[in-house]
């Protein structure tokens, strides 16, 4: 069995290698089955919800290539700033450069946004929706998670991607930076939505 993950991020790639290993099925990545990019992908991911984003991309990448396609949007929601960045995660700083320069200006800009701000202002959770539309015109069927933490002033550990060294994770009680790749696939908003799909798909498989 094929399943496309349709994500060009190559810190998420890594994550969802790790997540699937083991799965009955041969894991592709648009470049593996093909798929130039192309700016029309840009347009996929505007939309006001991590669920239509999803959807959006996984409808796309299915019609392109005629596999089986799960598609995932995630970001930070930091509650005190109404849940910004939120679907604009990727880019909120709109810098451009290599990703390790994007997370920067990212990063610079949620250390703006907090200033000073308490603990009980920093309280946050990343989230993560993935879709999977089996066949073009299919229905498609979502997987919601959350992982909670806080925003920490300082960035600890050089670990995972994006806002990872300053998430200092409820379960772990270490930052997502500091979290070996095991530990944060536990407890991961990514890690659970991977789980729950791959449930699903031992009741229905592809
Ligand atoms: P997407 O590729 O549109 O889903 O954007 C996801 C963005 O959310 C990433 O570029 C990161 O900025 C942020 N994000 C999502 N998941 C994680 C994570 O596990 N660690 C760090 N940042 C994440």
């Amino acid at each position: 069995m094929n399943l496309l993950v349709a994500t060009r991020s190559e810190g998420k790639q890594r994550e969802v290698r790790r997540l699937l290993a083991g799965a009955p099925f041969d894991l592709f990545f648009p470049d593996d089955a093909g798929v130039v990019q192309s700016p029309a992908e840009d347009g996929l991911e505007l939309h006001d919800s991590f669920e239509a984003n999803a959807r959006a991309k996984a409808e796309y990448f299915c019609r392109k290539t005629g596999l089986p396609t799960v598609a995932d949007d995630s970001g930070l929601e930091v509650f005190s700033l109404g849940g910004d960045p939120g679907v604009r995660s990727k880019r909120w700083a709109q810098a451009t450069g290599t990703p390790a320069e994007v997370d920067a200006a990212n990063n610079a800009m949620l250390l703006r946004r907090l200033g000073g701000a308490p603990d009980a202002r920093r309280r946050a959770r990343y989230r993560c929706v993935l879709v999977l539309v089996r066949k073009g015109g299919g229905i498609p069927q979502a997987f919601d998670a959350a992982a909670s933490g806080v925003m920490l002033p300082e960035p600890r550990g050089s670990n995972g991607f994006g806002y990872d060294p300053y998430f200092l994770s409820d379960d772990l009680g270490r930052t997502f930076g500091e979290a070996s790749d095991h530990d944060k696939d536990t407890v991961s908003h990514r890690g659970k939505a991977f789980r729950a799909l791959l449930e699903a798909l031992t009741v229905r498989p592809l």
